[in-house]
């Protein structure tokens, strides 16, 4: 589904990723976990094609495509999500305004008609249903005066309203208390957990990891992928620390 190879990337003329490989497979999730500064968030804005992360060397394959080759949008249309560390507030503009013309933007590339009013209204309350957000909120203003959780909790619903094939989900957890974290792991399985999706997982802590069980786990540090083991290097990662696992 997705195949990495060697990437090297850079901002403002500052190497942030160097020689990065991965392969990721239908059906899989993966974490990826690593130390403060390592490249994390960049690699999620490398694959989501943020403007001014430049891929200097190496390939990126999704679902048989280039995924360099396509504007951000495309990628999204493709089926790519992204979950942001820090999601953005966007004043003047529902969650339900934005979810929705997000969504038929992404069908009509696809060449599928658009949702009604009344069917995405439907498939929206499912979804909020789903991270146990209240309606209420949707219709309010993307992210403005939501909390951390809330935050996280619109976006996982968002996930789900556009229902992609593959999801980077950086920091999700970050913010969350114990009962959010829950909510959205199980929102997380719910949405993403079939053989034919697969979800990069990027987080710090391993806590999310008890609710959304990968399949891998890999350690990244100084721009590329030093370790990759299953669930358990996640708990040994928890009790030693970055500094000998990833040494
Ligand atoms: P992580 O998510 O693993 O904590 P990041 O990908 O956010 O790491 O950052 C990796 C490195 O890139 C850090 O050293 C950070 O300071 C640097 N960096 C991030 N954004 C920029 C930027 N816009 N300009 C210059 N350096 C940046
Ligand atoms: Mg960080
Ligand atoms: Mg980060």
């Amino acid at each position: 589904m997705l195949k990495i190879e060697n990437l090297h990337a850079e901002i403002d003329g500052k190497k942030i990723l160097n020689g990065l490989s991965l392969e990721v497979n239908a059906g899989e999730i993966h974490a990826i976990m690593g130390p403060n500064g390592a490249g994390k968030s960049t690699l999620a804005y490398v694959l989501g094609g943020r403007p001014g992360y430049e891929v200097t060397e190496g390939s990126v394959t999704f679902d048989g495509q280039d995924l360099l080759d396509l504007a951000p949008h495309e990628r999204a249309s493709a089926g790519m999500f992204l979950g942001f560390q820090y999601p953005v507030e966007i004043p003047g503009v529902s969650n339900v305004q934005f979810l929705r013309e997000a969504l038929n933007s992404q069908r009509k590339y696809r060449g599928e008609e658009p949702l009604s009013g009344g069917e995405f209204l439907k498939l929206a309350k499912e979804k909020a249903g789903l991270l146990k957000l209240d309606m209420e909120m949707l219709k309010r203003n993307v992210n403005v005066g939501f909390s951390g959780g809330e935050k996280k909790r619109a976006e996982m619903v968002q996930m789900g309203i556009l229902d992609p094939q593959f999801a980077v989900l950086d920091e999700t957890d970050s913010g969350l208390d114990i009962d959010a974290l829950r909510t959205v792991g199980e929102g997380i399985n719910s949405i993403m957990r079939t053989p034919e999706k697969s979800v990069l997982l990027i987080t710090h802590y391993q806590r999310l990891l008890d609710y959304v069980k990968p399949d891998k786990v890999h350690v990244l540090a100084k721009g590329r992928i030093v370790t990759s083991g299953g669930p358990e290097l996640a708990l040994q990662l928890e009790n030693e620390g970055y500094e000998t696992v990833a040494a």
